[in-house]
């Protein structure tokens, strides 16, 4: 097989199968073009794309203005190291931290990455300021949480197929139930050496559970008064996704240690961050931390044209006003349907749960046949499929959307 010519999605599909590492389930839609909220498979059917690359693509794919920044940075210089000063780290560096407001920023790459450097940041922190003793700090995680791949974050996951066969795990983690302010306040009155809370405003992964009104709030001033870092994860949800720029926004949360990733960079490059404020970014000192591609020059171009689109483009007050909309058109159709049990979300992070096992194939059917019908979604965790469209979407576009899943819904009642 020529790699450089046309391909069929079959030949796409077994190229991958026979060359890759099985570690994902794709649907089985190969996709060659985007642009905005639309994508293109190599036979050239157009779709609506509901998930946005799990909320990396909130700017709509291939945004011209994020596309040229890359372009025209990558032209000049790419990569050079920390090792050097480059002229572009710096001017992100100021532009990210005012955008978020917080004094400083620790750039890195993937989402995964910055959760990593966050629970550095927050231990060291309790080793330096708290005056944990070495080795003894927790950080406090909630259950079927979602911060990413690496060895010692999966060691505080509950999904089975994420942690089976890759111990022994890192130790340090107290988990606790999600939504359950009185389950952390028990853990951080009777617990000693808690560094940190470590939580996501919405949880996404699992299935976009909502937590109850006040609950980040509560959590925020219960880890206030122990003397502990609440550390948001807000990979998934900010950036605009949930109709704020972060989602902690909804409550008047100001997090000790912000995590972003994902759209920061408009899914055009792998960029991620931690913001802080100096009492905490301080403990980092030279050798400290790292990572060879994290502030390089192209990073620090895309991602503040990636953040410049999120404002002029006012994409949270646009996913406010059409997640608010998405919500009642499908929550009316839900109330007859046999199919779907219940909507939910925030701005344009939604998730129906359809009537089925966890096991049962009925959403991934669902999936299967929105794709026909020129709408792709995936399903997470069985019986939920999660709709994210990219967030320059317009109205006209969504009644299109939610007909299709309308239709598509109806040929499964
Ligand atoms: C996607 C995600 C991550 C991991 O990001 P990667 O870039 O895939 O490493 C971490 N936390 C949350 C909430 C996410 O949604």
């Amino acid at each position: 097989m020529n790699v450089a010519g046309p391909l069929t999605s079959q030949d796409a599909i077994q190229l991958e199968h026979q060359y890759g590492a099985h570690n994902y389930h794709p649907l089985p839609v190969v996709l060659s073009r985007g642009e905005g909220v639309y994508v293109w498979d190599v036979e050239g059917k157009r779709y609506y794309d509901f998930l946005s690359a799990y909320s990396a693509v909130n700017q709509g794919h291939c945004h011209p203005k994020i596309v040229g920044a890359m372009v025209e940075q990558a032209r000049r210089l790419t990569l050079t190291s920390r090792a050097f000063y480059n002229d572009m780290l710096g001017r992100f560096e100021q532009y990210v931290t005012g955008y978020f407001g917080y004094d400083k920023v620790l750039p890195m790459n993937t989402g995964a990455e910055a959760v990593e450097t966050a629970i550095k940041l927050c231990r060291k922190w309790a080793y330096e300021k708290k005056g944990i003793a070495e080795h003894e700090a927790r950080i406090i995680v909630c259950e079927n949480n979602f911060h990413g791949r690496t060895t010692t974050i999966i060691s505080f996951s509950n999904d089975a197929d994420a942690r089976k066969n890759f111990g022994p795990y890192t130790p340090g983690f107290i988990k606790i139930p999600y939504d359950d302010t009185e389950a952390l306040e028990q853990v951080l009155r009777e617990e000693k050496n808690i560094a940190g809370f470590l939580v996501e405003p919405i949880q996404g992964e699992a299935g976009v559970y909502v937590p109850s009104e006040g609950y980040l709030k509560k959590a925020d001033a219960l880890c206030k008064e122990h003397g502990v870092l609440f550390i948001a994860d807000e990979i998934q949800t900010g950036i605009a996704r949930t109709g704020k720029l972060l989602a902690v926004q909804h409550e008047d949360v100001r997090p000790d240690m912000l995590i972003l990733g994902k759209a920061l960079s408009g899914g055009a490059y792998p960029v991620s961050v931690v913001l802080a404020d100096d009492a905490v970014m301080e403990v980092i000192k030279p050798g400290q931390h790292g990572s060879t591609f994290g502030g390089n020059p192209v990073a620090a171009a895309v991602a503040m044209a990636g953040l410049e689109v999120v404002k002029d483009e006012k994409l949270a007050e646009n996913a406010a006003e059409l997640g608010a909309f998405f919500r009642e058109q499908v929550r009316a159709y839900s109330e007859t349907s046999r199919v779907v049990q219940l909507v939910r979300g925030k701005g344009l992070l939604n998730a129906i749960v359809v009537n089925d096992t966890e096991e049962g194939d009925l959403a991934w059917n669902i999936c299967v046949a929105l794709k026909e019908n020129g709408l792709l979604a995936k399903p997470t965790h069985g019986n939920i499929i999660r709709f994210a469209p990219p967030l320059v979407m317009n109205k006209e576009q969504l009644k299109e959307c939610i007909a299709i899943i309308v239709k598509t819904l109806k040929s499964f009642e």
